[in-house]
């Protein structure tokens, strides 16, 4: 990359969490622990995607860019019609230049299968590799098949508890492990989210009788 693409602007550290968080739970990043270090690298669709779209599309200089014609807005040097309008040429450009390569939709991972509705927001929760995730851009709302909670009682949260959860905020789930007892056993879970995380707790179903 030229030295100047970063000093005309590509986003700053404080948005680059954020980015990369977005990489991750759509799919186009991977997180690889290799004893104490995590790297990042891109995905097997991250790669597919790289190979199908237009050059320009892929260059970071692009979005420096932009960047730097926003700063120019912001100080009144670039009317935002002029900026709007070089956007548009470019997708009309590109629209007539390239075209989708038949069969490129085989090198890339099927849709995500919705099992349910956000809680937080009601968009449209997805199993993913790593988990069940809100597809709602800016929605952080994740139920991790590696989650502490569960880990604990050696089970990980499957589709169809999670559709239950998302569904009746509850679910039958057999086999849970107890470190006291050594022993397994069934309970409910009933699934709390608090905005920030999506947390757990068992409910025993009453005896018949019993005051709920
Ligand atoms: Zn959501």
């Amino acid at each position: 990359m030229p030295e100047d693409a970063e000093r005309k602007g590509l986003g700053t550290p404080a948005t680059r969490a954020g980015i990369l968080e977005k990489l991750v739970s759509t799919g186009f990043l991977e997180r690889k622990k290799n004893k104490k270090t995590v790297q990042l690298l891109p995905s097997h669709d991250a790669v597919s995607l790289i190979t199908v779209l237009p050059e320009q599309l892929q260059s970071p200089l692009l979005t420096a860019e932009w960047e730097y014609r926003l700063g120019e807005i912001e100080r009144g040097e670039l009317a935002p019609e002029d900026f709007m309008a070089g956007i548009s040429a470019m997708l009309q450009e590109l629209v007539r230049t390239y075209r989708m390569i038949k069969g490129t939709e085989y090198l890339f991972t099927p849709p995500r299968e919705v099992v349910g509705k956000c809680p937080r927001c009601g968009g449209d929760v997805a199993e993913l590799q790593k988990g069940f995730f809100c597809q709602n851009e800016g929605c952080k709302f994740a139920i991790w098949k590696n989650n502490k909670w569960w880990e604990l009682k050696r089970k990980q949260p499957t589709k169809a508890v999670v559709t239950a959860l998302l569904k009746d905020g509850r679910a039958h789930v057999t086999g849970l492990y107890s470190e006291k007892t050594g022993k397994t056993y069934d309970a409910t879970v009933v699934l709390e989210d608090d905005g920030k995380y999506a947390n757990f707790k068992l409910a025993f179903d009453r005896q018949k009788g019993g005051k709920r």
